[in-house]
């Protein structure tokens, strides 16, 4: 039935071209872009159609943003690292946790002091937004505790955020997922165990700043200048980004390239192999 399989993929081909004809994207990095040794991106390798799929909505003049919830480093160091290995990525075009929660601190709590756990990249987008980073001794002083990527982090850097909390702070964190999508299935993501041994010892339940919150994807709404509903955001994970853009009420493509790779095809307003799939439609 060769004739009847064409009007299929036409029917698909169509669909395709309605859904992303025109919208910006937001684009999810882990298991749809690359695939990482880590949090850190020290290997990242490009998935299939990745290089060609940013470098075509660079041709064609597309507005997307990439947004990660890695903390590990600032964005300019992950889109240094996205370039090197061939990816068209510019300084601005990539968001963080930590560039959400500064966009959030400036609007939302001018002025007021933070206490971060976390390394130069849970810090350095707060820091270049003008916002006082709290070192521990001025912990109790704080009004919010960002909790990021924290290597080095100390038990009394713990006690200090636990302290600073009982004090009335309130407590974000940049993720809440367990696992990313990695070389070799997946990679830990242990930000979300700082945040749960914060949680258990003050019994308060964090504010999430990284996906799936509605705030990242508004974050990337307001800086793209489109209202929320116009996005089309293209991720690997049901649980992080296809929930997050559903809930928003924009579109949600799965890409089967990271963490659902045997989703139904029915989760998703469109379901693809890879980003090679789309390239046809931009
Ligand atoms: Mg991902």
């Amino acid at each position: 039935m060769p004739q009847e399989r064409r009007l299929t993929t036409n029917a698909d081909d169509q669909r395709r071209a309605v859904i992303l004809h025109g919208r910006p994207l937001v684009l999810d990095v882990d298991g749809t872009l690359i695939l990482a040794d880590s949090e850190q991106w020290n290997d990242p390798r490009p998935l299939p159609g990745a290089r060609e799929f940013l470098a075509r909505l660079r041709k064609k003049g597309r507005p997307f943003l990439l947004l990660t919830n890695g903390t590990a480093r600032p964005p300019d160091d992950y889109i240094g690292r996205l370039r090197a290995a061939g990816l068209d990525v510019r300084p601005g075009e990539l968001l963080t946790p930590a560039v959400v929660a500064a966009e959030l601190l400036t609007r939302n709590h001018p002025g007021e002091p933070v206490f971060v756990l976390g390394d130069k990249g849970a810090r350095q987008p707060l820091l270049s937004r003008g916002i006082r980073v709290l070192d521990r001794r001025e912990a109790t002083t704080a009004r919010v505790v960002f909790v990021g990527w924290a290597p080095a982090l100390t038990y009394e850097d713990l006690t200090a955020a636990a302290r600073a909390i009982w004090g009335g702070a309130e407590f974000w964190t940049a993720v809440t997922a367990r696992a990313l999508a990695a070389q070799g299935g997946r990679a830990p993501a242990m930000g979300g165990a700082l945040m749960a041994a914060v949680a258990h010892v003050t019994s308060t339940l964090p504010r999430l700043i990284g996906k799936p919150a509605q705030e990242a994807l508004q974050v990337a709404a307001r800086l793209l200048g489109f209202p929320l509903r116009d996005l089309v955001m293209v991720g690997d994970d049901l649980e992080i980004d296809v929930s997050m853009a559903r809930q928003a009420g924009c579109t949600a493509v799965l890409v089967r390239t990271g963490t659902d790779r045997d989703a139904p095809e029915d989760v998703a307003d469109l379901s693809v192999t890879d980003l090679s799939e789309l390239l046809p439609f931009i």
